[in-house]
């Protein structure tokens, strides 16, 4: 089956697998190796009224990826082997990504005991990745411990960086911007103070850490020094964090309300230089599906996050440049090794398997929410025009998108 015509040449795939790849017939379309998100809220079990692990599923796909994995802040959390299995099956039977869950650090995400580990990794599910993401594991000494023991199995502990005894009611980021509103800050500190810690106790234990959606300039100084003494210590960046700043917040809009809160331009600026220089790993969606009673209410009382599977690519593309080796790179090939997803992130090349974002990067369209696949509708692009759309994806050769339409 010969799939398109595409910057790289003529894709051929059969069996799931990439069986040529000619040269000569070049066209405009970009082909990726289909894109893997580290970081992705499906909100099953427990928000259904939010998004599935199969509408989920069907916004990764029409945004390039293969593979996303799914946060365990669900309800009842994924800090058991039986919660774990139950997504992993879900994604399976969504059949439009691999969905690999994260199982939690902690059970119940409350930051007392270490949740059931060993057994998430040996399960069905094969875990690897561990987060209390929406919370910090804020103990130092559970923090030590869990990276103790992902070890033996090469696993990553994915930290949420929040110092919360400085972020009580925190709204938005400390800053003039936050004075001026009236809303209580984020200090960058609390990030910062707990990325300083942590990457101290992964170098001291060995272990892999992850650092979830870095948000501020003094995090990527701290993560390029962890980096330089040789500590293994990785980092994403969301697309948000890329492109808006904290004066999105002026209008009170809660769909601008995100945890990390948006920062500054000088932060962005440094999120952009720590991805080029390879201090920021990768891009991770944080995509977070809230229903429009969590979202569409006063500031004060909205749920912190934002869509992002859809955008993605567009975003990263409009923030960066159409560097599309570099791209590869920060949207699969480094997410799927730091997750350790066999069968994805790897190069389009003969005798691969046949996972592949098409992606037009001429077209133009406008973010409607009430389009988009996901059922929430909290995107912050709404009415903005984008450039550049998945045109198809294709998971181990089946199309799940094809003229940028989900196929099922
Ligand atoms: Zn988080």
């Amino acid at each position: 089956m010969i799939i398109t015509k595409t910057q790289l040449g003529e894709i051929t795939v059969e069996n799931g697998v990439i069986t040529a790849v000619d040269p000569a017939k070049t066209g405009p379309n970009i082909a990726l190796p289909g894109l893997v998100d580290l970081h992705t809220h499906l909100r099953e079990p427990g928000r259904e009224d939010a998004e599935t692990v199969e509408s989920g599923s069907r916004a990764a796909a029409l945004g390039g990826f293969t593979a996303v994995c799914a946060m365990a802040n669900t309800s009842p959390v994924a800090d058991t082997a039986g919660v774990v299995e139950q997504v992993w099956r879900l994604g399976r039977e969504a059949g439009l990504v691999d969905v690999q869950p994260i199982g939690a650090v902690t059970v119940g995400l409350a930051g007392e005991q270490l949740a059931e580990l060993g057994a998430m990794a040996d399960s069905a599910a094969r875990v690897r990745v561990f987060s209390d993401d929406g919370h910090c594991v804020h103990d130092p000494r559970l923090m030590r411990r869990a990276l103790e023991y992902v070890k033996a199995f090469d696993g990553v502990i994915a930290q949420h960086a929040e110092e919360p005894r400085l972020t009580t009611g925190a709204q938005m980021n400390e800053g003039a911007v936050a004075a001026r509103l009236g809303l209580t800050g984020w200090p960058a500190v609390a990030e910062e103070a707990i990325i300083a810690r942590d990457v101290l106790l992964a170098g001291h234990v060995g272990a892999r850490l992850h650092i979830c959606h870095v948000s501020t300039a003094g995090s990527v100084e701290l993560i390029r020094w962890a980096k330089s003494k040789g500590w293994r210590v990785t980092a994403e960046v969301t697309p948000h964090h890329l492109l808006l700043t904290e004066d999105r917040a002026t209008q009170y809009d809660p769909v601008f309300k995100v945890n990390p809160p948006l920062r500054t331009e000088t932060d962005v600026l440094a999120l952009r230089e720590g991805l080029l220089d390879g201090t920021i790993d990768c891009v991770a969606t944080d995509h977070a599906p809230h229903s429009v009673e969590d979202k569409e209410c006063e500031w004060a009382y909205a749920r912190p996050g934002m869509l992002g599977l859809e955008t993605a690519l567009a975003i990263v593309v409009q923030t960066m440049g159409p560097r599309w080796d570099r791209i590869a790179e920060w949207m699969s090939a480094a997410p799927a090794r730091i997750a350790a997803l066999s069968g994805h992130g790897t190069p389009l090349e003969v005798g691969q398997p046949a996972n592949i974002a098409i992606f037009d990067p001429g077209v133009r369209w406008t973010v409607d929410p009430t389009a988009l696949a996901s059922r929430s509708r909290n995107t912050p692009y709404a009415g903005m025009e984008l450039r550049g759309r998945i045109e198809a994806t294709y998971l181990r050769g089946e199309p799940t998108v094809l003229n940028g339409k989900a196929t099922r």
